[in-house]
């Protein structure tokens, strides 16, 4: 039976999991906290869980699921406790920095991004399912073994994943897009509103808030630290989106303001028949 290794028991470290021992996995996992690791046998997202990554030696796959910045120094720590073919992969957000600095420690490692997710954070987070019918992106370079990805893959599978493979670069480029610049985008929108300086319209708006706010601002609301990080990591991509962006915005104030209600039509026909291309 594969022995998975999990380290990070918070949302997504926790959801992986619950579902990897609900299909017959045995997994281990590692936190910071005691009061993480004892919630998350309590909760069943790991079989045994402690404070020290010697835990993880008995495991063939493991999950580095920390805070981006904490995933290549987990590894470097994780070093001396693995076996020479274990396979470790991440689940960060952005791929190509760590892609970069984790191949160079590890042949055995593979990056990749469960595409699921919810505003909250933390063990209690944790949920079953949470990685179905999502995507799942595996970012090989030229030196990953193929078991690796096969192995990560056929796991991602069992989740009720969608899986893709592309190269760290595109990855980033493309979650700059869809993910990165809509969590700019979204809390830019929730500190605009919030900028109202009648005390009783403010009221009335946040009391009149429904459906269509809260689509357009739930990623804005979400964890601020995996939005920093987003940035840190992924700046360059980021910034080019949202040049792009604010270039768009400035086009519709510029048809607003001159009421080109034509051309401010065709942008929103534009807009309404290529948003199926991304929700397909
Ligand atoms: P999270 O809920 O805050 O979980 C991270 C957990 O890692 C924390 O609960 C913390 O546990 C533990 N941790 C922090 N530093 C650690 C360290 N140095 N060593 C061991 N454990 C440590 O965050 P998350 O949303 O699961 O995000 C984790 C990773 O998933 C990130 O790399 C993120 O980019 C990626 N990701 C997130 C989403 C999303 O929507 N949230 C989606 C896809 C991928 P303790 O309580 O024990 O400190």
């Amino acid at each position: 039976m594969t022995t998975i290794g999990i380290v990070g028991l918070g949302l997504i470290g926790g959801s992986l999991g619950l579902d990897l021992r609900s299909r017959g996995f045995q997994v281990y996992g590692v936190s910071r906290q005691e009061r993480t690791c004892r919630i998350a046998v309590e909760k069943g997202i790991a079989d045994e869980a402690g404070l020290s990554l010697e835990l993880l030696a008995l495991a063939d796959i493991i999950f580095i699921c920390t805070p981006i910045a904490a995933i290549a120094p987990t590894l470097k720590q994780l070093i001396p406790y693995l076996s020479p073919e274990t396979i470790v992969t991440d689940v960060g957000s952005v791929k190509t920095p760590i892609v970069q600095e984790c191949s160079q420690l590890w042949d055995y490692f593979i990056g990749s991004h469960p595409m699921a997710g919810t505003a909250e954070q933390g063990v209690e987070a944790a949920q079953k399912d949470l990685f179905v019918n999502a995507a799942y992106v595996l970012t090989p370079i030229e030196t990953t073994p193929t078991i690796a990805t096969q192995k990560v893959e056929e796991i991602a599978q069992l989740l009720g994943s969608k899986t893709y493979t592309c190269s760290p670069e595109q990855h980033d480029r493309a979650v700059a897009w869809i993910s990165h610049l809509p969590v700019m985008v979204s809390a830019a929108l929730i500190d605009a509103c919030t900028s109202e300086t009648d005390a009783r319209v403010l009221e009335l708006a946040q009391q009149l808030a429904s459906s269509g706010f809260r689509d357009t601002s739930r990623v804005g609301g979400g964890n601020p630290e995996l939005g920093v990080m987003m940035a840190q990591y992924n700046q360059e991509n980021l910034l080019r989106s949202l040049s792009q962006y604010r270039e768009r915005l400035d086009r519709l104030i510029e048809y607003i303001d001159r009421e080109d209600w034509d051309k401010l039509n065709n942008v929103l026909e534009s807009a309404s028949r290529s948003r199926s291309d991304f929700l397909s």
